[in-house]
């Protein structure tokens, strides 16, 4: 290979990347043309591709690292299609899996003009105007969810992250000893209790490993039967680890939680954890932004009570992937868990009273844009916009649950904000015994597993004691009544077909009976 000599670099570049305005402008329409009808056919396309990850992995083929390059112009229409037509929709309009909202319109396009500027909102010299639109973007969350629109608060990559970020500002303050220098363990160190239902996220499984005090600090509490925390153990549990000897220091309260939609007794949450001096935490990554929505629970109003909330905008808020935000009441014990010295890279920025570098306010050095496609959508829509489309969310599941419930051959669970559960059971079955659950278990995995790969409507699964129920989660503004009026056939239909194949002859009887 000829060695590369600087005398070479004549004139202009022609750097093998760049693109003359023409070919960007040329590109990007067609682009945008075939994003368009896409997101036009959306309705008619299976939700999933019911592929393997050989088949997927086959598409791709096993080539070396090219050598040389393709014309961009290949690229993109080969990649486009590759994309369109193996993918799973979450902009689906009978999406219903998980906690995934369908990209809002603006966002993606917020995506594009993000990246053509490319601010890193990791300093403010780097992003002045990108800083500012985190900053104000921070604010109208908090408004959102009533709380202070003061607050310390920074985007972060989704709700794990922005719990996280909220535990560690709930360590730094609380940890009586020097635990920035000495560590966990260090002098006066005591055994870390945290409190939180058994419905949490397992954002926490990963916090308390990755940041020091480890799975035995969690003081699990209890759900009833309704998924929400039992308040008489959480009293009781953080005053026997008083006396102990230990250190409560943080309760978590979930507003929404992930498999049912329960939201736990914040109001009441706040109230134990201010009497016992801890730190309370609301996980609002699914349910928080449920608080704009006029037939919301009552009880999201404790999330302004909060020490610290993580909610996330790539849920209610419809954000294309990846945004969430972690909101900390007093902002300084925010900056308190990330800052120490500013090193001599770093000493330049701007230390202008009003400037927020945001590297000083969480985990990450560099940072992308992420504010933009939030800040625009809620420009797009206001406060009025969210409350309409969450409310309908709501309404849809409270709908679903209905017809559900009217149905013989499916039995209702649970309904908490947009979630409803339920499960097929035979006309000829009666739940209960154990036999029966068994198989009514086995049975309605295999439906889910059918519907997904029907690529009809996308549901994912929760269990609820001990029974593996179907589960559809509306966070999605394009779902329409009829959608949802549709699912109870489709299930039933399923459940008949896997339950012809699935029956075992123990119980047979029954089902030859009632034939
Ligand atoms: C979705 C969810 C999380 C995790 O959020 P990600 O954005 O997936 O990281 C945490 N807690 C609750 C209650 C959630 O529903």
């Amino acid at each position: 290979m000829e060695a590369i000599k600087s005398s070479s670099i004549t004139g202009l570049r022609n750097s093998p990347l760049e693109m003359t305005p023409e070919e960007f402008r040329s590109l990007g329409h067609r682009l945008v043309d075939r994003v368009a009808e896409f997101l036009a056919s959306l309705p008619r396309r299976p939700v999933s591709p019911a592929e393997s990850p050989l088949q997927i992995r086959a598409l791709l083929g096993d080539s070396p690292l090219p050598e040389r390059g393709t014309p961009a112009e290949t690229l993109l229409d080969e990649t486009a299609k590759l994309l369109m037509g193996h993918s799973l929709f979450n902009g689906h309009p009978r999406f219903w899996g998980f906690i995934t909202s369908p990209p809002a319109p603006v966002g993606i396009l917020g995506e594009m003009l993000a990246s053509a500027i490319n601010p890193n909102v990791g300093g403010w010299i780097l992003s002045p105007v990108a800083s500012e639109i985190e900053a104000q973007t921070i604010r109208w969350i908090a408004e959102m969810i009533g709380y202070p629109r003061d607050a310390g608060g920074i985007l972060v990559t989704g709700g794990n992250m922005a719990n996280m970020v909220a535990f560690l500002a709930a360590r730094k303050a609380r940890v009586t000893w020097d635990a920035r220098t000495r560590g966990m363990a260090g002098e006066g160190s005591r055994r870390l209790r945290v409190y939180a239902s058994a419905e949490t996220h397992t954002w926490l499984h990963k916090a308390v490993d990755l940041f020091g005090p480890g799975l035995d600090s969690i003081n699990w509490i209890s759900a009833g039967s309704d998924q929400r925390i039992d308040t008489a153990e959480l009293r009781k549990k953080i005053s026997d680890d008083r006396l102990l000897g230990d250190l409560p220091f943080m309760v978590i309260g979930t507003a929404g939680t992930t498999s049912t939609g329960a939201v736990d007794p914040l109001p009441e949450i706040a109230a134990i954890a201010h009497e016992n001096d801890l730190w309370f935490h609301v996980d609002g990554a699914y349910g928080g932004f449920a608080a704009m929505a006029p037939n919301a629970p009552a009880d999201l109003r404790g999330m302004g009570l909060a020490d610290s909330v993580a909610v996330d905008p790539h849920k209610w808020l419809y954000a294309p992937l990846d945004a969430g935000c972690a909101l900390v009441r007093d902002r300084n014990a925010l900056r308190d868990a990330f800052t120490q010295h500013r090193p001599s890279y770093y000493q330049l920025l701007q230390d202008a009273e009003q400037a927020v570098n945001y590297f000083e306010y969480g985990p990450e050095n560099s940072r992308s844009f992420r504010a933009l496609k939030i800040w625009l959508a809620i420009r797009q829509v206001g406060r009025e916009g969210y409350a309409k489309m969450i409310g309908d969310d709501i309404c849809l599941a409270e709908t679903l649950f209905e017809l559900v419930s009217a149905h013989p051959e499916l039995q209702a669970f649970r309904q908490g904000l947009s979630i409803a559960t339920f499960r097929y059971v035979p006309r000829d079955l009666t739940p209960g015994d154990a036999k029966t659950e068994e198989y009514l278990n086995d049975l309605n995995k295999a439906v889910l597993a059918a519907l997904q790969k029907s690529g009809e409507a996308f549901m994912t699964n929760a269990v609820i004691g001990g029974a593996f129920v179907l589960r559809a989660c509306i966070v999605n503004f394009r779902t329409a009544l009829s959608d949802v009026q549709a699912l109870p056939e489709m299930i039933a239909r399923l459940g008949a077909e896997q339950d012809s194949k699935l029956r075992p002859a123990a119980l047979q009887g029954s089902r030859a009976a009632a034939n």
